[in-house]
């Protein structure tokens, strides 16, 4: 890496998730460029949504607007890419920091065609986790970039999409970041606390996290009024409470040796906390067949317990647990309580 600003230790990238009208960009702008850490100002101008109909972006004038702010702040610019034709477009305006985001890192064909378009410059490219965890797709991502002869790369972990994850818009899964970090040391490993958390209230933790981690710098959402923004409302800050944030911040750095212990911990709670999700599905579920039944028992006049089938159940599953670790009492006493439940339900 030559003469980066990525090298900035620590380095800190902030801006509105879109930008939305010029004085909305160039007024965070000018706020952000009081806050000596922040050295880029980001702000999305075509924007990848889940759903069509919502605001994609305001295009390429908003590249004049980056321009302008760059020029009234000092501030660097980034803005994310997702095609050949976005890459032209930033780098003709002078942008000086390209991101590629994680729906475009999640297709090779896209980040190719990226490559292929970056060849012969010397852009600076974060490259975000793609949405699904899966490190060979990231690494593969990187490499791809690498080949076009860029030089100046950095990660930017914004966490991954789960199913059923209430906690986080993204969950963390921090060994996915480490694990990359120790496969491309020389890169520097960015933190986006934002788009993890997906809530303005969460961010100061996760982004101290990721210092504990020893993650070499942070990109933060901030608008100038985040109840008024168009995209991401819920997780983006005022500049007022980054720096707030950052005041707050431990810099400290945990020894690694124990932190690798939290972080092993970390990654089998994040997985117990999924079976319990998936487990309360199932019971869910189990439950509303009980349902079902208990309205066709009574239409019968039908008794709702019905002892031999009940025995028949128990030594089904008996049987089954056999082959598991679970002790024949637990399993008996976990039936029980569904069952106990279910003829709740079903007398309802
Ligand atoms: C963003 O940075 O505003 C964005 C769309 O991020 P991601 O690609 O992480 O979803
Ligand atoms: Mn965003």
């Amino acid at each position: 890496m030559k003469n980066s600003i990525l090298q900035t230790k620590g380095i800190l990238i902030a801006g509105p998730c879109s930008a939305e009208s010029e004085e909305q960009l160039i007024s965070t702008a000018l706020e952000l460029s009081k806050i000596e850490e922040v050295k880029v100002l980001r702000a999305g101008i075509w924007k990848p949504r889940t759903c069509p109909g919502g605001f994609e972006g305001v295009g390429t004038k908003g590249l004049a607007w980056l321009a302008e702010a760059k020029k009234q702040t000092g501030l660097l610019t980034a803005t994310e890419v997702a095609s050949p034709k976005h890459v032209e477009d930033a780098l003709h305006f002078g942008v000086d920091v390209l991101w590629i985001g994680s729906r475009t890192s999640v297709n090779p064909f896209n980040v190719q065609a990226i490559s292929d378009v970056l060849k012969g410059t010397d852009a600076t490219v974060l490259i975000k986790n793609p949405v699904n965890p899966d490190i060979q797709l990231w690494a593969g991502a990187v490499k791809r970039i690498q080949q076009s002869g860029i030089e100046n790369i950095g990660l930017v972990h914004r966490g991954f999409t789960s199913y059923g994850n209430k906690e986080f818009r993204n969950a963390p899964m921090w060994q996915i970041p480490l694990e990359l970090k120790r496969q491309f040391p020389e890169l520097p490993m960015i933190c986006d606390p934002s788009h993890i958390t997906g809530n303005s209230d969460l961010v100061a933790s996760i982004a101290q996290k990721s210092i504990d981690l020893h993650f070499d710098g942070l990109i933060i959402e901030s608008h100038i009024s985040p109840r008024d923004a168009w995209t991401d409302k819920k997780q983006q800050i005022t500049p007022l409470m980054l720096q707030e944030i950052l005041s707050s911040l431990n810099r400290s750095l945990v020894d690694l040796d124990q932190l690798d212990v939290e972080v092993k911990i970390d990654a089998l709670r994040y997985q117990i906390n999924q079976f319990d999700d998936d487990l309360l599905q199932l019971i869910s579920s189990r439950m509303k067949i009980a349902e079902r039944i208990g309205a066709i028992k009574s239409a019968n006049k039908m008794e709702v317990v019905q002892t031999s089938r009940w025995n028949k159940v128990l030594e089904k599953v008996v049987t089954q647990s056999r082959d598991t670790q679970l002790s024949e009492e637990f399993v008996l006493a976990l039936m029980e309580l569904l069952h106990s439940e279910s003829i709740r339900i079903q007398r309802k």
